[in-house]
């Protein structure tokens, strides 16, 4: 069930090279080598309440700084790494991680942590969560997996199996990327989502005349409500879509607006127990309170 979402993207990672494949062959090597020299490291963005301005919940994002080429970006390595079982290598790690490092922070603060279609469809999911609350003592209801419709393309019977050992061990489910894929609203009627995180395309043309966005993105809060689900908006930047989106009933908000993801010690410095100040067309200020 690997993702073709990187096809294409990659070219610019070895161009000396002849093929496509030899192309990703060289970056998955590289990125096995990563994983084992600490190459990669977790950024954290803010999801902040619009009312409030208080941070509910960090999404840890993957980075990679390459020796010779610099960042490369998780929507390039990552479909790479689903063509293999490094996915879940890098997921287990991703998971410990977030967890270890979420455990120092406010307790009103949760992590929410991306898990590939890949690593969900490989039956250790449930065990590797549970390892990773256990090593950390994180609680479980902190700990926000967030997955996107990718998931259910495999068998059905054991997507259910799945969820239920996830939430039997009490952990947040929040679908991802909402809107981009198929949508199919019988996901929604039995899987057991917590959250609907709105894709930052509908935020993207929100402000403008056809109006259509706008009216999705209303339609999206209305319906995870109605089915008790929170509901995320992902990638607002600017005043006008913060006021669109809020006008729309959006209650929690991701994006560059509030905070570009954010190292663990910028965290820990900055997210104790303050909020989010936004004033029109200035930059956000985070005021500790
Ligand atoms: P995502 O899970 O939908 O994460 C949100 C992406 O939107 C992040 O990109 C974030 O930096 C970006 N973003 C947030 N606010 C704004 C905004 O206001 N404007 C714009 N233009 N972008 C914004 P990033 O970090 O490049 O990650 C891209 C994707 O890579 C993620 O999308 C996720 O699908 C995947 N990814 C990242 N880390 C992991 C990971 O640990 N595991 C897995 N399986 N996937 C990951
Ligand atoms: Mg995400
Ligand atoms: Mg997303
Ligand atoms: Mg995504």
């Amino acid at each position: 069930a690997a993702k073709n979402g990187g096809r294409g993207q990659f070219r610019f990672y070895a161009a000396d090279l002849k093929n496509e494949e030899q192309e990703r062959e060289s970056m998955l090597d590289d990125l096995r080598i990563a994983l084992e020299s600490g190459q990669l490291h977790l950024e954290y963005q803010p999801v902040v309440s619009i009312k409030s301005g208080a941070v509910v919940c960090l999404e840890a994002l993957m980075r990679w700084d390459h020796p010779e080429r610099g960042p490369i970006a998780p929507g390039s390595f990552i479909p790479i790494a689903e063509e293999s079982d490094l996915i879940n290598n890098l997921g287990e790690w991703a998971l410990r991680t977030a967890c270890e490092t979420a455990a120092s922070w406010p307790k009103s603060v949760r992590i929410a942590v991306n898990v590939s279609a890949v690593q969900f469809a490989s039956q250790g999911l449930p065990t590797i969560v549970a390892n990773a609350l256990a090593h950390s003592g994180l609680e479980a209801d902190r700990l926000e997996l967030e997955l996107t419709e990718s998931i259910f393309v495999g068998d059905s019977t054991e997507t259910e199996e799945t969820f239920a050992k996830l939430k039997g061990l009490g952990v947040r489910l929040a679908l991802d990327d909402f809107g981009t894929g198929y949508s199919s609203l019988s996901y929604l009627r039995s899987a057991p989502f917590d959250k609907i995180k709105v894709d930052k395309s509908f935020v993207e043309s929100c402000t403008q005349k056809d109006k259509n966005s706008a009216k999705i993105i209303a339609a999206i809060v209305g319906l995870s409500s109605a089915l008790n689900m929170e509901t995320t908006v992902e990638g607002v930047e600017a005043f006008d879509q913060l006021e669109v989106v809020k006008s729309h009933g959006a209650k929690l908000v991701q994006g560059f607006i509030y905070s570009p993801p954010l190292s663990d010690k910028e965290v820990l410095d900055q997210i104790d127990n303050g909020v989010f100040i936004i004033e029109p067309d200035g930059p956000s200020t985070y005021r500790p309170d």
